[in-house]
């Protein structure tokens, strides 16, 4: 069985993620990917720097994300075009993984997709674990975390789908406003109800 396991920024996936590889199951990463698939002479990168020009790059050749980010944030058209390049790579390469971990004998695969319905990746998975947490507690873990002042934090929070959305398309959700404990023991319930354990 391939799970997709989502959520928002700061909700828990990366928390939920380690629980998850510690009961053996293999997690792939999208994020990771997602930075892979750019690296330099990759193919997507080669297509970034074709459509998008030399001045993406910093000195060493590698993609400047940062300058990349400022572009395609305050351009639509561009953006798209950056996704319809980044999009199908990772999706490639996220399905080689999968493979990968069949090939050794893993019958339940995870992928961890932070943007799995804002990236439309739905159709890679079978089931998908959604990880809530209430809006105030996520905007005070993510300031934590990360050193946000409420209104960075906020705004964070508000450039995605709302986690309130996220949860009705969810198969399962994972209240994680509670202690790693409880966390830990809703996956556990999840996981013997899929038959993954
Ligand atoms: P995500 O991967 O969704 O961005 P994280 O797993 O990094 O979120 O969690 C965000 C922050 O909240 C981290 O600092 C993490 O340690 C903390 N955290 C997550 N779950 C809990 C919990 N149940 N109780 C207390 N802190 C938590």
């Amino acid at each position: 069985m391939i799970i997709g396991l989502t959520g928002g920024i700061a909700s828990g996936k990366s928390t939920v993620s380690n629980l998850i590889k510690l009961e053996g199951i293999p997690v792939v990463d999208a994020d990771l990917i997602a930075r892979e698939v750019v690296e330099k002479g990759e193919t997507a990168y080669e297509q970034i720097v074709k459509v998008f020009g030399t001045e993406i790059l910093t000195v060493d050749g590698t993609l400047d994300r940062k300058k990349l980010g400022s572009i395609v944030f305050s351009d639509e058209h561009k953006r798209f075009l950056l996704n319809d390049i980044v999009h199908p790579a990772i999706r490639v390469r996220m399905q080689e993984k999968i493979e990968q971990w069949k090939q050794e004998g893993f019958k339940t695969i995870v992928l961890d997709i932070p943007l799995l319905y804002e990236s439309k990746l739905t159709n890679l998975v079978e089931k998908v674990i959604v990880v809530y947490v209430d809006q105030q507690l996520q905007k005070e873990r993510l300031k934590n975390r990360d050193q946000y002042s409420d209104e960075e934090a906020l705004s964070r929070i508000n450039a995605q789908l709302p986690l309130k959305e996220k949860i009705t398309y969810a198969d399962e959700v994972i209240h994680n406003n509670g202690s790693l404990d409880e966390t830990k023991n809703q996956l556990l319930t999840i996981l013997t109800k899929w038959n993954c354990l």
